[in-house]
C-alpha cells in the first residue's frame, strides 16, 4: 500500500495555522489535524485524561508528549479506517518540540508515510497578540473568527453551525505570552530540523488571509504532484 504524504503546518500561535488549514486541506486532498482541536474535544469529557489535559491547556502550557502522541496516532488510525482514500494529513501543532519531531520520523517511518514538506508560517509579535486577543472560535464545529479581521456576518454567532461563538479559555494575555514563549524556544528551533532536510517552505503570513491561501496553495500544489516527495500522488 502506498503510504500517504503528510504537510506540517508551523508558526507561531495566531500566525494564521488554523484558518490556512481549514481552506487548503479538502482542494489539496488533505485532511486537517490538529492536535489543539484533538484535545479541546477530548476536553468536553470528564474523565481522568480530560482533567490531566485540562491541567496543562489551561495555563497554556504543553500537554506531556507520551499522552500528545497517543492521542495524534488515534486519530491518524481513525482516519485509515473512515477515510482510506485520504492522501495524508495537514498537521496543525504538531510537532512542538525536539522529541515530538523525533517521534514522528519514528512513527511515519514504521507506517511507511513521508513528509512532503513544512510549511513556515512567519508573522511578526506584534500582529500575533492583536490576532490572539481578538479571536473567537466556534465550541461546536472549530470554525475561527476574530473581531475586526474575519468578523462572522452575524455577531456572535458562528457562519457554519449557527453556533454561539466564544473567546477559548487560553486566550488570556498570560497564557498567550507563555505560549509564545515556548513556541520561540522549542518549536521555531524545528525549523532547522527540518530545513537540513530541504522541507521548509517559508511563507509570509503577515498579508491577508486569501493572499496568504493562495501562495500556500501554489507552493504546495507541485509538491504533492512531485513522486520524489510523495509516493501516494
Ligand atoms: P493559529 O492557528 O496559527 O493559532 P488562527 O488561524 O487561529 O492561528 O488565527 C489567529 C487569529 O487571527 C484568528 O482570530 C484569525 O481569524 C485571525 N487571522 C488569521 N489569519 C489572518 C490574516 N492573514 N490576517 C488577519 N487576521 C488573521
Ligand atoms: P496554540 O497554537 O495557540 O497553542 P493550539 O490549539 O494548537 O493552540 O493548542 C492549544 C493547547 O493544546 C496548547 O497550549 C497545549 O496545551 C496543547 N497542545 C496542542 N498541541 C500540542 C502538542 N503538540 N504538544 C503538547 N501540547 C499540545
Ligand atoms: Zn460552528
Amino acid at each position: 500500500m502506498a503510504g500517504r504524504c503528510h504537510v506540517i503546518l508551523i508558526g507561531p500561535q495566531g500566525s494564521g495555522k488554523g484558518t490556512q488549514a481549514t481552506r487548503i486541506a479538502a482542494p489539496l486532498g488533505l485532511v486537517h489535524v490538529a492536535t489543539g482541536d484533538l484535545f479541546r474535544q477530548l476536553m468536553t469529557r470528564d474523565d481522568p485524561l480530560a482533567r490531566e489535559v485540562r491541567s496543562y491547556y489551561d495555563r497554556g502550557e504543553l500537554v506531556p508528549d507520551d499522552v500528545t502522541l497517543r492521542v495524534l496516532l488515534e486519530r491518524l488510525d481513525e482516519l485509515e479506517r473512515e477515510l482510506p482514500s485520504y492522501r495524508g494529513a495537514l498537521l496543525d501543532g504538531y510537532p512542538r518540540n525536539r522529541a515530538q519531531a523525533e517521534a514522528l520520523d519514528r512513527v511515519l517511518r514504521d507506517r511507511n508515510d513521508t513528509i512532503a514538506a513544512v510549511v513556515h508560517l512567519a508573522v511578526p509579535r506584534a500582529v500575533l497578540i492583536e490576532r490572539l486577543s481578538g479571536r473567537l472560535i466556534c465550541p461546536q464545529c472549530g470554525a475561527t473568527y476574530h473581531r475586526t479581521f474575519a468578523p462572522p456576518r452575524v455577531e456572535g454567532q458562528c457562519d457554519q453551525c449557527g453556533a454561539p461563538l466564544v473567546q477559548r479559555s487560553d486566550d488570556t494575555p498570560e497564557a498567550i505570552a507563555r505560549r509564545l514563549d515556548t513556541y520561540e524556544q522549542h518549536t521555531a528551533p524545528l525549523l532547522e530540523y527540518y530545513r537540513e532536510r530541504g522541507l521548509v517552505i517559508d511563507i509570509d503570513g503577515n498579508r491577508p488571509i486569501d493572499e496568504v491561501t493562495r501562495t500556500i496553495v501554489s507552493a504546495l500544489e507541485p509538491v504533492l504532484a512531485d513522486p520524489s516527495r510523495c509516493r501516494s500522488s
